[in-house]
């Protein structure tokens, strides 16, 4: 293996969360080490509860670990004020959640333009077809749950960001249409060059070319990497 293909792109180092409550600590990740190359495609697959979307939320930046760091292109994210952060999330990372968060009173066009840097429809039109939807004008409450989907991945991307991170995006699908999204992230994964990191608590999933961390109660217990 070349030193490029061994670069790891992101990276965590010991990382813990431990949530405290009244009465009750939780210790939703315990000592997770783990790195994702650049443009590689990853799947985190565990059970509910076993903190996959807290690990999605501290590798979005959108949550800070308790203990531990994470390292984006080598850069301890730990480290930095506040207002770097932002721009790496602003700059690199585009997140997509399990229940789609699309603005009901715009219309598919105007959810991907309204966090652009610069409003721009016609890269909103190219990004939506590359997708695979093409009713610009349809809003959100006139969209299947799929096609919502394949919106919010499309608003992920707006900003050309290279690392996507999907929290259960097929978690609302049914089996077929959970294979298409599957296919469709694998087929930007390629084309677009994305790290794509989701989770999913259906290991039917683990059948697509990735890399697979098996998750339970806060540990990553096994990790199978896509060779070929
Ligand atoms: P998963 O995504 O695998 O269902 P989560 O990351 O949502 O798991 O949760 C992992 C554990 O952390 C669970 O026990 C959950 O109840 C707990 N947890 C998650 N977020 C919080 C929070 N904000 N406050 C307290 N406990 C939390």
């Amino acid at each position: 293996m070349n030193e490029a293909e061994d670069y790891a792109y992101i990276e965590l180092n010991d990382i813990w969360k431990i949530y405290k409550n009244e009465d009750d600590v939780i210790h939703a990740l315990s000592r997770i080490n783990c790195s994702f190359k650049e443009c590689s495609f990853n799947i985190i697959v565990g059970p509910s509860g076993c903190g996959k979307s807290t690990l999605i939320r501290i590798l979005g930046l959108i949550e800070t670990p308790s203990l531990g760091n994470v390292m984006i292109n080598c850069e301890n994210t730990s480290d930095l004020p506040q207002k770097i952060r932002n721009s790496i999330i602003r700059d690199e990372i585009g997140m997509v959640f399990q229940s789609s968060n699309l603005i009901q009173t715009l219309n598919a066009i105007e959810n991907l333009t309204l966090p652009m840097l610069s409003s721009d429809n016609e890269k909103a039109k190219d990004l939506l077809n590359k997708v695979g939807f093409n009713d610009y004008n349809k809003y959100p409450n006139e969209m299947s749950i799929q096609e919502e989907q394949r919106v919010c991945i499309a608003r992920a991307m707006v900003n050309n960001h290279s690392i996507i991170l999907l929290d259960e995006p097929t978690g609302a699908l049914h089996s077929k249409e959970s294979f298409e999204i599957m296919e469709l992230l694998l087929e930007l994964n390629r084309s677009e060059g994305l790290t794509i990191i989701l989770t999913t608590n259906n290991k039917k999933l683990s059948q697509f070319d990735c890399n697979m961390f098996e998750m339970i109660d806060g540990t990553i217990l096994n990790r199978t990497e896509h060779t070929s």
